[in-house]
């Protein structure tokens, strides 16, 4: 008889053990089926977030600011500094070791609250039936009341670029976090969050960096005001980023990567020491479903679900990556505490309109909400209030005073409908308009609320102020 659980998540990753530990918490028994086998050639658990994800690349985005600060940008600061020298074998080891202790944490959450973790892949069966199939080829079929799929995603192939990690020369996000010598030279397919994350972390340790993006408009998903914006400082930065360009093929030779590509202005190549392959990502779904589950997934291959993550048959949800929606860590972990609440008997919900975004670049570009180009195609009025980071007097003082913060609240009822922030730790401001935004705040309550001084936070505040013409330490237009 196949062992029997309250609650089987396939997938450990931020998704899947943040619904793996709530579903516990709630008294279910639980188990997660995790087949990531790391680095050390062990299994762990944390999925691509904290393996090959957002914690490795932070670990280096912070570690190559570090050394860029220095190298470049602490003479203004009256600090002179004579020689600067780089380890980068100790870089890689100190993300490796954050890696270890933030993988090996989940184990111990586990533990704490009771999740089994079943070592293996996991595929559903009819009738919520999940097969297990370890390293060593052996099956076990194991069964559950609810089944929750959370098994994430994977960097987009292209043909004209072929990846190979081991190889290391033509390289996807995971690779590029593992370069054991400083580029020369980087080229960067796609000119989105990862390639310009990586970008940055390599751009900084060294590398001449060049950034070869298919479509028009930068970041596109983000407000055009501050993406324009974003653009000119990363150009300043050093990134070498080049809109409406098709890589046509590439060529491995002794020298590096040749890479062919088109731009409006014909047909180019160029030599690289090494190519990022950094064009999106998409849903892990070969295998996870056998047929005669009756499992249903949408015309791009997400499983479908509805907006409790309930997939098409009963009993069985579907979170994080490889379902709709932005693949951000958060998002997954906040759908994967949903459905344990509503597989409880509680009332999970999940305000999709609230979810911040952050890239970590230098500087660092957060908003939630809607852009100002969104607003204007559904017609919803809006005013705008923005403020520059150049009249913030923390800002200055950290030397980091470009950039600026723009709120949008609705025109006649004043309800906050998007902040965007392009400048120093926009990814920590951004959590003030969420909250405002998850509490239904006006500019007006922001406006109304008392902010410290001197903190980056009154650039927030008087951006609130700007949406009524009444900033206060900046003339108003
Ligand atoms: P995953 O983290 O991909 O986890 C899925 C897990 O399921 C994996 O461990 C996998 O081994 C396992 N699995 C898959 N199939 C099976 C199966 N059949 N059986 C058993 N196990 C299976 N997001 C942010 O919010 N902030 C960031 O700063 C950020 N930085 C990123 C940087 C990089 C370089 C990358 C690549 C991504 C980054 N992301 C970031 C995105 C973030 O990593 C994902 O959105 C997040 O990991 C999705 O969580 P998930 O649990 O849905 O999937
Ligand atoms: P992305 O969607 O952010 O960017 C991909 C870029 O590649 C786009 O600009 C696209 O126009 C371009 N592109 C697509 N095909 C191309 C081609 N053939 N040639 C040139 N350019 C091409 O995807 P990503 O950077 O791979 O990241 C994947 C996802 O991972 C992100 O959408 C994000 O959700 C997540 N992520 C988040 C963070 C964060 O939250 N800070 C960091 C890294 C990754």
């Amino acid at each position: 008889m196949a062992k029997t659980y309250d609650v089987i998540v396939i997938g450990g990753g931020p998704a899947g053990y943040v619904a793996a530990i709530r579903c516990a918490q709630l008294g279910l028994e639980t188990a997660c089926v995790e087949k990531w086998i790391n680095f050390k050639n062990e299994p762990a658990l944390g999925g691509t977030c904290l393996n090959v994800g957002c914690i490795p690349s932070k670990t280096l985005l912070e570690s190559s600011e570090h050394y860029h600060l220095i190298k470049k940008g602490i003479n203004s600061h009256g600090i002179h500094v004579d020689s600067v020298s780089l380890d980068l074998d100790k870089m890689m080891a100190r993300k490796e070791d954050i890696v270890m202790q933030l993988t090996g944490g989940i184990g111990a959450l586990f533990k704490a609250n009771g999740v089994e973790w079943l070592k293996g892949h996991g595929k559903l069966l009819a009738d919520r039936q999940v097969e297990v199939t370890a390293r060593d080829g052996s099956t076990e079929v194991v069964s559950a009341d609810q089944v929750i799929i959370a098994t994430g995603s994977q960097p987009i192939d292209i043909s004209a670029a072929p990846v190979d990690n081991a190889e290391g020369l033509i390289v996807d996000s995971t690779g590029a976090l593992d370069f054991r010598q400083v580029p020369k030279t980087l080229g960067v397919i796609g000119a989105g969050v990862i390639g310009l994350e990586l970008g940055s972390v390599w751009n900084r340790l060294g590398s001449k960096v060049i950034m070869l993006e298919a479509v028009e408009d930068f970041l596109a998903l983000a407000d055009q005001q501050i993406a324009r914006d974003a653009l000119r400082q990363f150009k300043k930065e050093g990134l070498d980023i080049r809109m409406a360009t098709r890589v046509t093929a590439t060529r491995k030779t002794a020298d590096g990567v040749v890479v062919s590509f088109k731009d409006t202005s014909g047909d180019h190549e160029m030599t690289v020491d090494k190519l990022l392959v950094s064009v999106g990502r998409r849903p892990n779904t070969d295998n996870v479903a056998a047929l005669e589950s009756g499992l249903l997934f949408d015309e791009r291959g997400y499983i479908h679900v509805d907006d409790d993550c309930r997939t098409n048959l009963p009993g069985v949800y579907a979170i994080g990556d490889v379902v709709r929606g932005p693949m951000l860590a958060h998002k997954g972990s906040e759908e994967g505490v949903m459905v344990a609440e509503n597989i409880a008997g509680q009332h999970g919900h999940l305000n999709y309109d609230a979810i911040p975004w952050v890239i970590y670049t230098n500087p660092e570009i957060a908003w939630v909400g809607k852009t100002e180009q969104a607003l204007k195609a559904e017609g919803i009025p809006y005013k705008i209030g923005t403020f520059p980071f150049a009249a913030n007097g923390r800002a200055k003082a950290m030397e980091a005073a470009s950039g600026m913060v723009k709120m949008l609240a609705h025109a006649e009822t004043d309800l906050l409908l998007g902040c965007h922030i392009i400048g120093p730790f926009a990814s920590e401001l951004v959590q003030e308009a969420v909250l405002a935004m998850e509490f239904h705040a006006s500019s007006e309550d922001l406006a109304r609320t008392i902010h410290g001084h001197p903190t980056l936070y009154e650039a927030m505040h008087e951006a609130a102020l700007a949406v009524h013409g009444r900033a206060l330490h900046k003339i108003n237009t």
